[in-house]
């Protein structure tokens, strides 16, 4: 239900780190733990959090044994839940909107900004629909929300990398 890239799937090296897997939905919840060797963690984190998760990574206990991309869900958790919502989705007011939502994440940088940033994953409620990274930004006078694929995103993230690094890292 958590989909690993196909480096971790494969890989099932002995696992050293476990990665804790948690949502929004209503408060933080602990929804499942996966389990990476040492090669892997980031691979691994990276699918996570761009599945709408956030993830806190422990070493694991001395007397469990695991693989690398071993995945453990928690019956209690978001992603245990029915299959009628992606598994990102906040589950709150989908079939009013006609779309799923994930939690709304700000661009917060603890600094007056000129424009109010946020992101979040938006899937229209028809069956075939793509999921998409709503960019929003909320300036003196209008609100503009920007939607991407999955894949701009991505592109995206190595283009902002770029230029972040080209401004130098004294502004940081
Ligand atoms: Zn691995
Ligand atoms: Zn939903």
């Amino acid at each position: 239900m958590i989909n690993l890239p196909i480096a971790v799937d494969n890989c099932g090296k002995p696992a050293t780190l476990r990665i804790e897997v948690y949502s929004h939905v209503a408060a933080e919840s602990l929804d499942g733990v996966v389990y990476v060797c040492p090669v892997h963690p980031n691979t691994a984190g990276d699918a996570i959090t761009a599945a709408g998760f956030t993830t806190a990574t422990a070493p694991m206990t001395r007397d469990v044994e695991r693989r690398c991309g071993f995945v453990h869900i928690f019956a209690t958790g978001t992603l245990a839940a029915d299959d009628q919502h992606p598994r990102w989705c906040r589950r709150d007011g989908c079939d009013r909107r006609g779309e799923h939502r994930s939690h709304v994440s700000d661009v917060d940088t603890n600094r007056p900004e000129a424009s109010i940033i946020t992101v979040a994953l938006v899937q229209t409620a028809h069956a075939a629909a793509e999921t998409t990274v709503v960019l929003s930004a909320t300036g003196s006078l209008a609100s503009d929300r920007v939607a991407m694929s999955i894949g701009q995103a991505r592109v995206l993230r190595y283009r902002l990398g770029g230029l972040i690094d080209a401004a130098g890292h004294g502004n940081a």
